[in-house]
């Protein structure tokens, strides 16, 4: 394979460091579509990795390929994700350190075929061993199972990870993977009950639909024709993904795989069938003004599937219980609440099912023996969002996605630090936009919008997410990353509806509709129907849903603060690692291969801070290599040099820079590499080499 190191042609260059002006979004934007167009989908910003989805195979992930970036120093062979794996493993295994590797971009960017290329690469290049080889299998095949329960289709991917996942690979002093383990995040549960046009429920409902056995429909009393499903047919594109059928059998031998037993299987069904015969559910108005169930006999179905009384049930779905100071206040539900409590079971079940799962294959994943392990960590979690709508779900995105940019800024210029400190050249300090002002605002207490959230959810009386709304203009109105409507509307800005808030944040600004906040922090499954499932003779949903829950007599955590829990964790984690980046970019709407839509790559680019990357990567110096790499390539434009330079490569370094003029100001010597400031220098010397 060619060394297209210090090329820059009609494909662009391999490093966005080697663009002269990198100031210049343009200037970006066409090396990136050059190389697109010229299948070249991976791009470097020094130690990190630019990839943009061809949405086509490309023969690169290979045997071939993976034994070419096998232990091969990162910077000589064209940019890569297997270049990125190894030089993660090769420094856990060499210098000891753990590591992460980051990747996130929009929906359909590349993410998650990114991380599995990733576990690939590290697959293939362990050591084998009968053990090695079921952890390998077991990493390799959790990835069908969570995207099977957690994967839907959206309008931006077919394939959509709709919840964040953080996944340690466990390696022995050997460097061979020995065990896992995953944690998981926010999944978007709101997609169990409802589905926006041409986009479906979690892809596990149609994969038993259409690829369970005649008899094992038969007892979940399920239809082969997923759009009789309330909860399957909202999107009218139930057919849309094809080999529902056989992705059954796939998963099913997954699980296998990670260890679910057959009775396992089938109480997950259960629960998953039940879920769709919740969804068909229909109230009625009784005599009183109250909900009655349409049809007694679908409650008994779905008792029956559950495993519990169907009076249970069927009170639970009729009646809320309150316990006013010891004493217990049952009051029948009218329709639209019962309707709530029916839509709040069935993402109650599925989500904490999905947790289950996770769980499952955790202890499937978990390393035998107590020995101490070296980790790499893969972070596969969504980009920022900005849809037109922009709800509770994309604020807890966005806030993760500011966290993440923070640590990415922390880490990068320490790194940027510790080298030149390493290196013993002057460190020049950089301006750039630290964000935590922003994290403060959502995170911040007692000021911050969760806190804020919070203590409306909490408070007595009727708040409401107007109500809401307004505690946030009154509080932190002022701030400069919040714009209240109030304020909106009168300045030039784009008008605010009355219901929404902007946030400022550092990938551009998101309008936030206020509506459904205050409910889905709440999180509220009523009582009556924990109770219920807590009483169930499924094994999952009576794990799922244990007793003593409804014992305790501490409010659960809101959505929000468990978020924001989860992410200061995940934060820990990252930040007592080395870090990785791959940066996932999606080059147009309609998942076709070779169309380069600027408009929206613009917007990515944005949005991930490339721009702003480069610009702390080349505050100081573009190019940096090692004395012996610099004159093994250089040293024939020397006479002093070449054919051989018998002092140490750094003399022989200066005595060839020296040679050929570079201006003092042009380059710094440090104690092993060569720094150079600007391409065009680097690329002066390339040419009298390509002369020669
Ligand atoms: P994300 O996880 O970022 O939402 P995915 O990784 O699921 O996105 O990618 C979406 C789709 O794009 C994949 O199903 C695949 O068809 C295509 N794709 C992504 N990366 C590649 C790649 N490196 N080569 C070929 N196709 C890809
Ligand atoms: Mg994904």
């Amino acid at each position: 394979m060619e060394n297209e190191l210090h090329k820059r042609d009609h494909l662009g260059v391999q490093d966005f460091v080697l663009l002269e002006d990198y100031h210049n979004q343009d200037a970006f934007l066409d090396n990136l579509r050059k190389r697109f167009e010229g299948n070249l989908i991976y791009t470097y910003i020094g130690p990190v990795l630019v990839s943009i989805n061809p949405y086509h195979e490309l023969d690169i992930y290979n045997t071939e390929f993976i034994q070419t970036y096998r232990n091969v120093n990162f910077y000589e062979l064209p940019p890569h994700i297997f270049a990125i794996a190894d030089a993660s493993y090769t420094s856990m295994r060499g210098e000891n350190k753990d590591q992460c590797i980051l990747i996130s971009g929009e929906s359909g960017a590349g993410k998650t075929e990114a991380s599995k290329k990733i576990l690939q690469y590290i697959a293939a290049n362990s050591t084998h061993s009968v053990d090695v080889e079921r952890v390998k299998d077991r990493l390799l095949q959790s990835n069908p199972i969570l995207e099977s329960f957690g994967n839907a289709k959206t309008n931006k991917n077919d394939n959509s990870s709709r919840f964040g996942k953080y996944m340690d690979i466990q390696f022995d002093y050997k460097g061979a993977p020995v065990g896992g383990h995953i944690l998981n995040y926010l999944l978007e549960k709101s997609r169990v009950v409802h589905q926006g046009q041409g986009e479906r429920n979690f892809h596990i409902f149609y994969q038993l639909i259409q690829g369970g056995s005649p008899a094992l429909l038969e007892k979940l009393k399920l239809d082969r024709n997923p759009d009789k499903y309330f909860y399957l047919n909202q999107g009218n594109c139930s057919n849309d993904v094809t080999h529902d059928d056989q992705n059954l059998r796939v998963i099913q031998e997954a699980m296998e795989t990670c260890d679910f037993s057959e009775k396992e299987r089938e109480a997950l069904y259960c629960i998953v069938a039940s879920v769709l015969h919740l969804g068909d559910l229909t109230y009625e108005v009784n005599e009183t003004g109250m909900a009655k169930l349409t049809d007694h006999k679908q409650g008994l179905v779905i008792a029956q599937l559950l495993g519990c009384e169907g009076d249970t049930l069927e009170s639970a779905l009729h009646n809320r219980t309150i316990d006013a100071r010891g004493e217990k206040l049952k009051t029948p539900l009218n329709v639209d609440q019962a309707m709530y409590a029916r839509d709040a079971l069935a993402k109650g079940i599925y989500d904490r099912l999905f947790t289950w799962m996770v769980q499952k294959i955790n202890k499937a994943l978990a390393k035998k023996d107590k020995l101490k392990c070296s980790l790499m960590g893969l972070l596969d979690i969504y980009g920022f969002e900005i849809f037109v709508v922009n709800s509770f779900e994309q604020f807890c995105i966005n806030y993760c996605n500011e966290k993440l940019q923070q640590l990415f800024i922390q880490l990068t210029l320490k790194s940027e630090q510790e080298e030149y400190q390493r290196e013993g050249i002057e460190w020049e300090p950089v301006q750039y936009f630290n964000n935590k002002i922003i994290c403060d605002l959502v995170e911040g207490k007692p000021m911050g919008i969760i806190a804020i959230l919070d203590e409306e959810c909490l408070r007595p009386g009727e708040p409401s997410d107007e109500t809401f709304l307004e505690k946030l203009s009154e509080t932190i109105g002022q701030h400069p990353h919040f714009v209240s409507h109030k304020i909106a509307s009168s300045s030039t800005r784009k008008t605010i509806q009355r219901d929404e808030f902007r946030l400022i944040h550092y990938a551009g600004d998101v309008t936030y509709n206020v509506k459904g906040f205050l409910d889905k922090n709440n999180d509220l499954l009523f009582r009556d129907l924990k109770e219920a499932m807590s009483q169930t003779t499924n094994l999952i949903t009576s794990e799922c849903f244990p007793a003593d829950e409804l014992q305790s007599k501490k409010r659960p955590e809101t959505a929000a603060t468990q978020f924001k829990t989860s992410l200061s964790m995940l934060m820990d984690i990252l930040m007592s690692k080395e870090p990785s980046y791959v940066r996932c970019i999606k080059p147009n709407e309609y998942k076709r291969a070779g169309v380069f839509d600027e408009r929206i790559v613009t917007h990515q680019v944005k949005y991930l801070g490339l721009m702003e990357n480069l610009r702390v990567r080349r505050a100081g110096f573009a190019y940096r290599r090692p004395y012996e790499v610099f004159l093994r390539r250089y040293k024939c434009l020397c006479p002093s040099t070449w054919p051989h330079y018998h002092g140490s490569p750094k003399d022989g370094t200066a005595e060839l820079v020296n040679y050929l003029n570079y201006e003092q100001d042009d380059f710094r010597m440090g104690k092993t590499k060569l720094f150079i400031r600007f391409p065009r220098v680097l690329f002066a010397t390339e040419d009298a080499f390509q002369l020669k």
